[in-house]
């Protein structure tokens, strides 16, 4: 008879494992050699980790601005009176880290939070896109750049966005192509993305 893993492995491993496993990207078998590997460090290191996750989650918030994750609010990019009148929409705040890193961009940012996916039950409801259409109506940047990613959610919610801020008046755009398709901003390399904002095509 097969052994019974709840028998094997003492109820608070199998908690720190199921926990783990939640996280994205980690599959049972990464959850459990993590959770051993945990098991194996000094109390300091489980408590520096564990502390530091407290931490981000008492300190940093969303700018209630832009949505980006921030200790202070408004952030310090919305707070930046350099930065220049366009609004780059993204889907996540590691896009905005990208963007930043290739040093191509001055603007302005506001983050979805997410992409439209019927399948997924995730409708314009769930993103950030009626405080992007109050923000555009308010400040009226020069330009809205649609900057989510480049597979079918990203695609949609860009035309999504596109039919609805047109008819406020400002102009739109897209990053150029060059960016790889089906992928995420955040994992293209600085160059290309630095390119594909520089360059980028009205809509
Ligand atoms: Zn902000």
């Amino acid at each position: 008879m097969p052994a019974n893993p709840s028998a094997v492995t003492a109820q608070p491993v199998a908690r720190l494992i199921d926990e783990l496993g939640r996280l994205p990207g980690i599959g049972p078998k990464t959850a459990s050699r993590l959770a051993y590997h945990l098991l194996r460090t000094s109390t300091e290191e489980a408590t520096a980790l564990a502390e530091a996750i407290l931490d981000v989650k008492a300190r940093i918030s969303l700018c209630t601005v832009c949505f980006n994750t921030t200790e202070s609010d408004p952030c310090g990019l919305c707070g930046d009176p350099t930065r220049e009148s366009v609004i780059c929409v993204v889907e996540a705040p590691l896009d905005v880290v990208a963007l930043e890193r290739t040093g191509q961009y001055r603007g302005r940012y506001h983050v979805l939070h997410g992409s439209l996916s019927p399948v997924e039950g995730i409708g314009p409801d769930k993103l950030r896109i009626a405080e992007l259409l109050a923000r555009v109506e308010q400040e009226r940047p020069t330009e809205v750049i649609i900057a989510t990613n480049l597979d079918l959610p990203g695609e949609a919610t860009a035309t999504y966005l596109h039919r609805l801020l047109v008819p406020l008046g400002v102009s739109v755009s897209r990053p150029a192509s060059g960016l790889p398709a089906g992928g995420d901003l955040e994992y293209a390399d600085e160059v290309t993305l630095g390119r594909a904002i520089a360059a980028r095509r009205r809509l």
